[in-house]
């Protein structure tokens, strides 16, 4: 009988770099959250990846960026440790380019003391200059003794085989972590919430910042209808913040809905009907009674 392997692989790079991406076209759902904003993967969302001889359990990372540069060093750190402690392999994300800027370099020197093998993905090949690819492998290979260093398009799933043939073969054997229908270890409601977040930033663009939170007030399957009913509270922390997610006549928080709901029925493969509220709430950020409300630790 053939050994069965399993294993924790840590996604890390910069906001915006696609891991969240990545995650998605491996599963092929929309377990982790893809905006063009960064900073929306707030939590660690696993995915888990499982066939007849291996489970891979990818577990994507907030994304963080150049301003936050206490937050940036307190990321690397726990980044670094999770790499350690709890990761069988790293993978680092890189966007093919000219160069590697800041953040990039600071990812990369996160690595150094990591003993974990550390594979190399140079993503968004499909929108690169071909003749900038070789001479960026070229400027990062000395930096790390990296595994494997693989272009890809998270995008598109270019390379994608590649890099799980790479996974696979460092994997060490093991037993499977989770059941094997298993997708994600996030809630159902979890999800739910993360989905219609990701609509509400992009349907309101830079006008709303970050201080938006989804509850979760009904989430209930009608397994007789085929049916999932969603309740969902928006909160914002100013009234101003309020009439732009709702919009002129309501038509935003409509087309949130809308999209939300197109989004859990692919990913529930159920019907679902979804009613949202927008409520207001000063300083919610602030108040940890609310966050854990909200599902944050
Ligand atoms: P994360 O912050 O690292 O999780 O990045 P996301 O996965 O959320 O992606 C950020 C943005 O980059 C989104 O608009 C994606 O559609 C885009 N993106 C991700 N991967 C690719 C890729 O391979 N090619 C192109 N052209 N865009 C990509
Ligand atoms: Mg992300």
């Amino acid at each position: 009988m053939k050994t069965f392997k399993s294993g924790f692989v840590v996604l890390v790079g910069k906001t915006n770099v696609g891991k969240s991406t990545l995650m998605n076209t491996i599963l092929g759902e929309k377990v982790s959250i893809v905006t063009p904003k960064p900073q929306t993967t707030r939590n660690r969302i696993m995915g888990i990846l499982t066939d007849q001889s291996s489970q891979i359990v990818f577990v994507d990372t907030p994304g963080f960026h150049r301003a936050a540069k206490k937050e940036l060093n307190l990321y690397m750190i726990r980044t670094a440790r999770a790499a350690r402690d709890d990761a069988d392999i790293v993978t680092i994300m890189v966007e093919a380019g000219d160069r590697l800027d800041d953040v990039d370099m600071e990812v990369l020197r996160g690595l150094k003391n990591v003993k974990t093998p550390v594979i190399l993905l140079i993503n968004k090949v499909d929108r690169a200059k071909k003749e900038t690819i070789l001479p960026l492998i070229e400027s990062i290979e000395m930096m790390h003794n990296f595994e494997e260093i693989i272009p890809v398009s998270a995008l598109t799933g270019d390379g994608i085989e590649i890099y799980l043939d790479a996974v696979q073969r460092l994997l060490s054997e093991g037993p499977p972590f989770f059941p094997e229908d298993a997708l994600t270890d996030q809630s159902e409601k979890f999800i739910t919430a993360e989905i219609i977040r990701e609509k509400v930033f992009r349907l309101t663009r830079k006008e709303i910042p970050y201080a938006v939170a989804v509850a979760i007030d009904r989430f209930q399957e009608d397994a007789q209808k085929g049916l999932l009913l969603v309740d969902a509270v928006i909160f914002v922390e100013r009234e101003s913040q309020k009439g732009i997610v709702i919009g002129k006549g309501g038509s935003v928080v409509k087309e949130i809905g809308t999209q939300a709901r197109m989004d859990l029925e692919a990913f529930f493969n159920i019907k679902v009907y979804v009613e949202l509220r927008v409520k207001v709430l000063k300083d919610w950020a602030k108040r940890s009674e609310m966050l854990k409300r909200l599902g944050y630790q």
